[in-house]
């Protein structure tokens, strides 16, 4: 029997979860199928609960319903509670489970595939929205000397530091503070490559050898260039789309997909034109 599983987001069209699931499916010989649904932004409570009557095991939920599948799990896991967003459902008998996989998708990506050590460096997290608040704590656990998250508005950076404070050193603010500090990784977690903006950053944030990682992927975005500008080295957020797929898949079927591969086949997929969203 094929086990349902979906992606909920509005927009969904040019999802690449699909793609991935359909892929880590083939390679570890798991019968599923994975499909990606439009949910109307007052009904997703509604789609997840039609999904789960016609058999749905479990599902992925994407922009702008975290925060819905959050207050819709009954049960959660200690870093989607810390989060307050869920965006990897799994369907039990006794209820829905929300974990947050974001946080150790990002983590994955920087120490395993970028070979970043992360203990005791110093990491600036630009934006406080869903994405940020997703990996706040998988960070924090690493033991950075310092997290800095700067957001454009301030009050939103200061409130989620306040948040994760007890999980190690961090702090927020605004841009303007951020004029003569160092750090060893930027992680842009803000939409602003969306609007082909770029956060009013100070020149010389990075140190040498330091990394400059943009969330979004499938793009030339302002803060890629702005970092390639100042010599850096640089990456964007697909290898983190894999590996929140990864770890979502293991939290479904308990079996760890190899994401080498499917980063792989998305980058060449990237190379012939087709782009698309998590
Ligand atoms: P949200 O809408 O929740 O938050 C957006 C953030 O960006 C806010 O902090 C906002 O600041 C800031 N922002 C927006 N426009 C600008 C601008 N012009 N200048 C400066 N700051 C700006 O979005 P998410 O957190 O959900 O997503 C953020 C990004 O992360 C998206 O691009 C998304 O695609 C990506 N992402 C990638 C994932 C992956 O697996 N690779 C996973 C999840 C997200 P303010 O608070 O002032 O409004």
């Amino acid at each position: 029997m094929t086990d349902h599983y979906a992606v909920f987001g509005h927009p969904i069209a040019h999802s690449k979860s699909p793609l991935i699931h359909t892929a880590f499916a083939r390679q570890t010989g798991q019968d599923i199928d994975y499909v990606a649904l439009l949910a109307p932004l007052d009904g997703f409570a509604e789609c997840v609960a039609a999904f789960r009557a016609g058999g749905g095991r479990g599902a992925n939920v994407t922009v702008p319903f975290k925060e819905q599948a959050w207050r819709l799990a009954g049960r959660r896991s200690a870093r989607a509670e810390l989060a307050g967003a869920v965006n990897t459902l799994r369907f039990d008998a006794d209820g829905l489970f929300g974990d947050n996989t974001d946080g150790a998708g990002l983590v994955a990506d920087l120490t395993r595939n970028l070979g970043i050590e992360l203990a005791g460096r110093s990491i600036l997290l630009l934006g406080a929205g869903g994405a940020a608040r997703g990996v706040i704590g998988p960070l924090l656990e690493q033991g950075p000397a310092r997290l800095t998250i700067a957001n454009r508005t301030p009050e939103r950076a200061v409130a989620l530091a306040e948040r994760f404070r007890t999980l190690g050193p961090v702090v927020g603010g605004g841009y303007e503070a951020l004029a003569g500090q160092r750090f060893d990784l930027i992680v842009n977690a803000t939409s602003a490559g969306l609007s082909d903006e770029l956060p009013p950053l100070p020149d010389r944030l990075l140190g040498p050898d330091g990394l400059a990682y943009d969330m979004m992927y499938g793009r030339n975005t302002p803060f890629l260039r702005w970092a390639r500008a100042q010599g850096a080295r640089c990456a964007d957020g697909l290898g983190m789309l894999v590996e929140q797929a990864a770890e979502a898949f293991w939290l479904w079927r308990g079996v760890r997909p190899t994401t080498g591969p499917v980063i792989a086949m998305l980058r060449e997929g990237e190379a012939k034109g087709v782009r698309g969203e998590v």
